[in-house]
């Protein structure tokens, strides 16, 4: 199995996956690929927009708050990420 370097293009963390996975990732999120956590959330935050509407969509939208919250995560040096991104998992899940 072929294996890749893939940067997120939300936290900009590096991980090793496999080809497929990095092309089914890519396909998922419009040609751009997101790690394990920041996938995770966006899918969340499309389901859930999803089901606000009644009907499917909302990747877009979720990739585009997600990408800012992370942004705004690397500028603030005090504020880790990866920390950032699991509060904000948890209390979704808690709602
Ligand atoms: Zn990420």
């Amino acid at each position: 199995m072929e294996v890749e370097s893939a940067e997120c293009e939300c936290c900009e963390l590096r991980e090793d996956c496999t080809r497929g996975y990095i092309l089914g990732v890519k396909a998922d999120f419009g040609g751009r690929w997101l790690c394990g956590l920041c996938s995770e959330a966006v899918r969340d935050e499309a389901a859930k927009l999803g089901r606000k509407r009644g009907g499917g969509g909302g990747m877009e939208e979720a990739l585009r708050d997600h990408m800012s919250f992370c942004a705004k995560c690397r500028k603030n040096p005090a504020f880790r990420v990866a920390d950032g991104m699991r509060q904000m998992l948890l209390r979704r899940r808690s709602k």
